[in-house]
Parts: C-alpha cells; structure tokens; sequence
C-alpha cells in the first residue's frame, strides 16, 4: 500500500521512510522544493518507483495537499515547524487541518480510501507544569501553555510558540476528525514523542544543520567546546524523556497498521534523562569513540536532588503498538558511530 509523508526530507521523516520502504509500502513524500527532494530521492535511489516525491510549497494554503492524498492508502504527517523563527502556530494548525481537510475530499475514489492518518504531535502537546514529581499520561494536556501564549503573544520565547503550535495543532486535528466523524473513510492515530535522538540519515553537513533535537545532543554530550560553558544546574536537574528515532520510525508503521491504534493519541518515549546520564554513557563505551574533539565528561557522579522527578507514561505504545524501547547505550554508541563517520 501506498503512504503519504509530509516533510519528507527531516530527520523523523526519513527514519519514518525507510523503515516503510524496508517494510514494503511505497512512499509518496512532500517536500518545499525540488531541490530538498532530490536529496530524498538520492538516499533512497535502491528503491526505484516505490518513492515518489512531491512539492508542496506553502502548507497553509487552501487546498495544499488536495493531489498529494490522491490514490493513497494511508498518511503519516511530519511536517512542522521545529524551533523556526516567526509564528509556529498557523503552519502547524493549518497544514495539520489542511492535510485532514484534502484527505476528506479527496482521500478516496470507488475503488480505493485513505484509511488511516497518523499524525505526529509531540510530548509538548502533553504536560503543563513539569516542576512537580509526576508520571504523565495521554490524558495530560499542555493547556498552560496556549494560555501563555495568548498572554505573551509576539514576547513569548520560542519554547511556548513551539509547545503552544504542537498543542494547537493536535486539538485542532481531533476536533477535525468529531466534526467530520460520519463524513471520513479514515481514523486518526496521534503520535506523542518526547525528545527524539539517534543518528541522522537526512541531508546534514555539519552539526550546526543537525534538526533541533540532535543539535542539542550534539553540542551538549559530543562537544567539549560547548558543553564546557554549560553550568551544572544544566547537566545535572535539566530532565526530560527520550526515544531513540529508529524506534520512533516503528512506532509510526504500527501506528499504521495496528487496528486498535485508531482514535489515540500514544506517548512514545524510552525513558528520562539529564545531560549528566548521556555523556557517562559516551564516556564509558567500548570502544571509545573517536571524535576529532575530545568527549566532554561533565560532573560524573554527581546525584541530582530531583533526578526524574517526572516521566511520561509509555504502557499504552507497548500495549497497542507493542513498543519495546532501544536503551541509552545503544542509542548513544550508534550516534558517534554517525559522528565518527561523518569525521566530526
Ligand atoms: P525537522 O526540522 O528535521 O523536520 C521538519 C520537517 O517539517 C521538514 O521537512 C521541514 O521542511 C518541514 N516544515 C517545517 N516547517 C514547515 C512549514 N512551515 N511548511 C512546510 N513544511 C515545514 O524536524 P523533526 O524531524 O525533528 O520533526 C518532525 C516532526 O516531529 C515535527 O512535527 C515535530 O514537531 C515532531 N517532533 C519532533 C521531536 C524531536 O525531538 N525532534 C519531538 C516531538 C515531536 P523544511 O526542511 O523545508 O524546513
């Protein structure tokens, strides 16, 4: 069958295709222009007429996807802004909505529907407050967080327009699917990752065009130049949860597949972290990776007052989508290994 993957050309995406591909589906990817799709065809050269690339310039405009969904079976929804300058919101909520908006209309023929829409969301979308112990489930919404915005409007700091645009655009994708409920041929599977490590198989030149979440990686656990300025508040009560984006790449075939993952919004995260935990876990692999920069250490052995005073809830990826987690080791040990092949 045949699958839909907007923003085709990032660093989940990718994984997301590939892992499609080595699974038999054939892939339609979006992308804002020729040039970032002629990368994608490149890397992904082996697999002939199974890719198809297409451009869709500007998201937020009416009508964007309306070909891109036709003849598809199902969709996987990347594309978002990401720690972008300017406003999250519109193209998050409008190529969201607009992508559910062209599926509706266009989504089916009579002889073949689009049956399933994944749409990846974040753990932004999930927790409010994150200063008090707790485990964080599918039920939490970052309510908090569009109201801030509201507050601060243009003032607020890129970390609420990022979390307030993935909440926005969640909300706005499920009230989609209420009010069209008898009129659609699909169901919606939303995905809820926390932070995504792992190496990268999208076009990257160095590690300053590394996507967000794999800069931060980079600069905080494999670059003494940077972590050295970092304070130990940072490397020792900084927590949050991660998954490792080969995994999150599976988690978005089974959402795919699986029946039962129909109508759910699905945390996908591997476990908690602080700083502090990556690089003793760089620092102690075996062989010791060999980076052109030596390896930052940190503060070993120093135990945080609040180490994981909060996690996130992944029963429910392991029960519908039958999730097992890559550990820190593996996930570490395999991005120096891509750091050390790119001769950073
Ligand atoms: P990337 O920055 O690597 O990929 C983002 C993709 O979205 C790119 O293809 C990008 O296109 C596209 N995009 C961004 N803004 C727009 C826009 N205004 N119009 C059209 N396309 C746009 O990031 P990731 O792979 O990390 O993120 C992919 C998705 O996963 C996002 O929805 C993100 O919110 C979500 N996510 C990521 C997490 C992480 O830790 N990385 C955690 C949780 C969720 P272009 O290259 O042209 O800019």
């Amino acid at each position: 069958s045949k699958v839909l993957v907007s923003g085709a050309n990032g660093y989940i995406a990718m994984w997301v295709i590939r892992d499609l591909l080595e699974h038999g589906y054939s892939i339609r990817g979006t992308v804002r222009s020729t040039k970032k799709g002629e990368y994608v065809k490149k890397y992904f050269a082996g697999y002939g007429v199974k890719l198809e690339i297409v451009v869709v310039e500007d998201i937020t405009k009416e009508g964007a996807f309306d070909e891109a969904v036709k003849g598809v079976d199902a969709i996987a929804h990347i594309a978002s802004p990401v720690y972008m300058p300017g406003d999250m919101v519109e193209p998050a909520l409008k190529g969201t909505t607009g992508m559910l908006r062209s599926a509706l209309q266009f989504g089916h023929t009579h002889s073949q529907s689009i049956k399933r829409i994944v749409y990846t969301s974040s753990a932004a979308a999930i927790p409010g407050e994150m200063n008090r112990p707790a485990v964080f489930t599918e039920e939490d919404w970052n309510f908090q967080v569009v109201d801030l915005l509201k507050e601060q409007g243009e003032n607020a700091s890129d970390v609420t327009k990022y979390r307030a645009s993935k909440t926005l655009a969640e909300q706005g994708a499920w009230s989609f699917v209420k009010e069209h409920q008898h009129e659609i041929s699909w169901d919606m599977t939303a995905l809820n990752p926390t932070y995504v490590f792992g190496p990268s198989i999208h076009e990257v030149t160095d590690p300053t065009s590394l996507n967000f979440s794999a800069k931060l990686f980079y600069d905080r656990v494999a670059d003494s130049t940077k972590s050295d300025e970092v304070e130990e508040q940072l490397l020792i009560n900084t927590f949050f949860t991660w998954v490792d984006v080969r995994d999150l790449a599976v988690a978005h075939r089974r959402a795919l597949e699986v029946q039962e993952a129909g109508a759910e919004r699905i945390i996908i995260s591997a476990g908690p972290w602080r700083w502090q935990d990556f690089m003793d876990t760089a620092n102690l692999l075996d062989p010791p990776p060999q980076l052109s920069k030596p390896l930052p250490k940190g503060l070993p052995g120093t135990v945080s007052q609040h180490a994981c005073m909060y996690d996130f809830d992944n029963t429910k990826s392991q029960r519908i989508l039958g999730m097992k987690y890559r550990s820190m080791v593996e996930m570490t040990r395999d991005t120096f290994a891509d750091y050390e092949a790119r001769g950073w």
